[in-house]
């Protein structure tokens, strides 16, 4: 499983670091460790990110994010 971070869209809400920190930790290098866990529990925090700023993708599943925002909202940028 890879996990990918855009920096520029985190909102620093921590729901991945909250949600599972021995995978997310911003005082390691790297921060993302996505085999720390099983994938189906990096999956589910994922999703969880309200900005979209991490992306999963599983070989057995292909690829998923984070839902976008919705429609018209603001850009955090
Ligand atoms: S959950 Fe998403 S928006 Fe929040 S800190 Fe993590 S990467 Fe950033």
């Amino acid at each position: 499983m890879t996990v990918t971070f855009e920096a520029g869209r985190c909102r620093h809400a921590a729901e991945c670091v909250r949600g599972l920190p021995e995978v997310f930790d911003t005082a390691r290098r790297p921060w993302i460790r996505p085999d720390a866990a099983d994938a189906g529990t990096v999956a589910e925090v994922v999703r969880r990110c309200p900005s979209g700023a991490l992306r999963y993708e599983r070989a057995d599943e292909g690829e998923g994010r984070a839902s976008p925002p919705p429609t018209g909202a603001a850009d955090p940028e």
